[in-house]
């Protein structure tokens, strides 16, 4: 048995793996980093080498691994999809924490269950995409799949008797347009749409919160994690972001997880399962302070996307890996300044409208389609530009 806890952050450069190293650092009694990953980011790589002085890396290009090599002589500098499959079978790890955005997630996750390592688990397209074979996976090697997104974070820490909870309850700030007309939001600039009002998170998911494309995703995700129905996962939308979630038990008994707004609360609580530390301490809620909470029906009409995702989720197969691929591609493009933030809704139900369901049965299946529908939003996009 280790002192320390051994872990891995895949996407130590981003909003979730920045957050996670801060938990990190502030409880080094507790963790040891084994390996960090990146995209771009060199330069915050490095000083993070410096600070966890990991046994081994992961960058996205060889002009990365050369930089990387000429001043981290010791250091293994790894690359690419591969270099993630071999940090993510090391089983020195006792814990992944896959924080990395889009689909890149999938492969490493499957790896590092199979290879019965726990997985705190942020990447929300991993379940989206394959979770049938996640789960599958999760149950047949008995790890611990711990999620760090907040909703499901917070349902997690609700759920004592799983078999007796009835009803979901994912609570949704609303994001940027919550108060806007649909006119607003298709006149929306990318400063708009990027304006959350509650979380600082990455660009992709900060749009797909505008939208509540996130909010859709988080169903999926909340399906496959828990086992439930989609019938019986509500959405609420709850502006302040107190109420991360909420869980109703057969005999009508109503569980909710509350706390000031914060990344740090989940990220640690994921870590640190089944443990709990004080680590960083958010300052206390007060139900005094906050005098109201308040809970309002979602606008379907206005929120197409989330009505397409909870579709898709039913449906199943290959719907949510279509309506995946074609919103992620959107979103960069509007990101890109090609399309407008309203177009992502459309191009979201063009495909939907026209998608063929098949099956797809193992990780192979699931990213050939995903390549064929990101190549034909693409061209899409490229169309309806013209
Ligand atoms: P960011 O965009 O801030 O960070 C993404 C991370 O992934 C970065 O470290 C980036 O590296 C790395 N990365 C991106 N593409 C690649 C690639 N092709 N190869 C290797 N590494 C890559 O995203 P977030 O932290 O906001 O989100 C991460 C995941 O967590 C997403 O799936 C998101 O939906 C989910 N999530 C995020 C929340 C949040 O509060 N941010 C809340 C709940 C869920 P680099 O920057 O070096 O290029
Ligand atoms: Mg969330």
């Amino acid at each position: 048995m280790f002192d320390k806890k051994r872990i891995t952050i895949l996407g130590s450069t981003g909003s979730i793996g920045t957050q996670a190293l801060e938990v990190v650092e502030k409880l080094k009694d507790k963790f040891e980093i084994i390996s960090l990953t990146a995209g771009n980011n060199v330069e915050l790589l490095k000083s993070q080498i410096r600070k966890f002085h990991p046994k081994s890396v992961c960058v996205s290009s060889v002009e990365a691994q050369t930089e990387l090599h000429a001043e981290f002589k010791d250091l293994e500098v790894l690359v690419g999809d591969s270099g993630l499959e071999q940090i993510c079978s090391n089983r020195d790890n006792d814990l992944i924490v896959v924080a990395v955005s889009g689909k890149i997630g999938l492969k490493p996750t499957l790896t590092a269950i199979k290879n019965k390592i726990d997985v705190a688990l942020a990447n929300k397209e991993t379940l989206v995409m394959a979770g049938d074979i996640v789960m599958a996976e999760v149950r047949r090697h008995g790890v611990n799949l711990i999620p760090i997104d907040s909703e499901h974070c917070a349902i997690h820490q609700c759920i004592k008797n799983p078999h007796d909870v009835s009803k979901l309850i994912i609570t949704a700030s609303g994001g940027p347009f919550l108060k806007k007309s649909t006119e607003d939001m298709k006149r929306a600039t990318i400063e708009q749409a990027l304006a959350h009002p509650r979380w600082k998170m990455g660009k992709k998911i900060t749009v797909d919160s505008a939208t509540l494309m996130n909010k859709g995703l988080e169903v999926i995700e909340a399906h496959h994690l828990f086992g439930m129905n989609y019938d019986d996962i509500d959405v609420v939308i709850h502006p302040q972001s107190i109420v991360h979630s909420a869980i109703e038990y057969v005999d009508g008994s109503v569980i909710a997880q509350l706390g000031l707004p914060s990344m740090h609360i989940p990220i640690q609580y994921a870590v640190s399962y089944p443990e709990r530390f004080e680590g960083i301490k958010s300052k206390s809620f007060s139900f005094i302070e906050a005098k109201t909470l308040d809970f309002e029906p979602v606008d379907f009409k206005k929120f197409k996307l989330l009505n397409i995702a909870y579709e898709a989720g039913k449906v199943g197969y290959s719907a949510p890996v279509c309506m995946n691929a074609a919103n992620e591609e959107a979103v960069f493009a509007f990101l890109n300044g090609k399309i407008k933030l309203y177009n992502i809704v459309e191009i979201v139900d063009e495909f939907m409208s026209k998608h063929s369901i098949i099956k797809v049965d193992c990780v192979d299946d699931i990213f050939n389609l995903d390549f064929e529908i990101r190549t034909k939003t693409k061209e899409f996009i490229e169309k309806i530009r013209c």
